[in-house]
């Protein structure tokens, strides 16, 4: 290897680093995620942090679940940010690793937040978001000239567990091409619904894609009309997250895990969406 003058920061007992862990291939760690694993005296994960990625930790480290799957999530929420000030004020360096991005749809802000009031002190480490790692391990780009020059996060989840209400659905609807969502799979069908009377063609190409960067990683595509059906159909597994845009039919392209096992792919301009809408 070349010297690389890539110097990780130091990371110092009583701190706390809030890192990303990416999708799931532990390939999408960042270099400062992995200092964090190799050195943290505690590493506190979530359900969405893949197994081969906690493998990487420092013999030294002890690995903590913090899952909020079957408690009450807001009061597991406080249980884990008032984990992680004892054990920064016990003098340990504490990793608190999360899937995907910390910041995005993942509470980052608010353990942080908790942090700060109890004066500790932390660092953030983004890491590849499923919006954008689960994308491209499908061979969906998040935009493309001839598609869109826009494209939505959004949540399929509201914080009481029905479709999110603070969503305006027209204004999405009419304003942004591609929609990437997060945690969809209960409010799907209200979803595609909402989309459909805002103006979305119900034949509108929808990708479904669970498991994604692992090598359970499960494509599905669809269409708004169809989505809930054929998910149901193919029983895709969790976690999942839709995409629905012009910008699903440039897979037929761009799908290089597919084309790893066979699947032709095609440059034709004709499997290439137009501008939407
Ligand atoms: N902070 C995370 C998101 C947490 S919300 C991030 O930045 O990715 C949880 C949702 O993320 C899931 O419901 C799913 O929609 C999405 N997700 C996370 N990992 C995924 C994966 N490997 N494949 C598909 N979707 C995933």
């Amino acid at each position: 290897m070349q010297g690389s003058s890539y110097q990780p920061p130091s990371f110092d007992p009583g701190w706390v680093w809030l890192a990303g862990a990416g999708p799931g291939d532990p390939g999408l760690l960042t270099l400062h995620a992995l200092h964090g694993l190799e050195h943290a005296d505690i590493v506190v994960y979530d359900a969405l942090v893949g197994k081969g990625i906690l493998e990487f930790a420092g013999k030294q480290a002890v690995l903590e679940y913090a899952g909020k799957r079957g408690g009450r999530p807001s009061s597991a929420q406080r249980d884990i940010s008032r984990r992680l000030v004892e054990l920064a004020r016990d003098g340990k360096r504490v990793l608190r690793l999360k899937g995907g991005d910390p910041l995005v749809f993942g509470r980052g802000a608010e353990e942080a937040l908790a942090l700060v009031e109890a004066k500790v002190p932390f660092r953030f480490i983004p890491g590849i978001t499923a919006g954008t790692g689960a994308l491209a391990y499908a061979g969906i780009p998040l935009t493309h000239r001839d598609t869109n020059s826009v494209v939505s996060f959004i949540t399929g989840h509201g914080s009481s567990g029905g479709v999110p209400g603070n969503v305006d659905w027209d204004a999405v609807s009419r304003g942004s091409p591609a929609l990437v969502i997060y945690m969809p799979l209960r409010q799907l069908g209200a979803i595609a619904e909402k989309l459909i009377e805002a103006g979305r063609p119900a034949s509108e190409p929808v990708a479904v894609i669970g498991r994604a960067t692992t090598e359970n990683q499960q494509v599905l595509e669809t269409t708004l009309a169809a989505c809930v059906a054929d998910i149901e159909r193919t029983g895709l597994e969790p976690p999942a997250i839709v995409v629905v845009g012009e910008i699903v039919r440039l897979r037929a392209g761009l799908d290089w895990v597919g084309a790893m096992s066979g699947k032709t792919l095609s440059a034709d301009p004709q499997d290439i969406g137009r501008e939407a809408g």
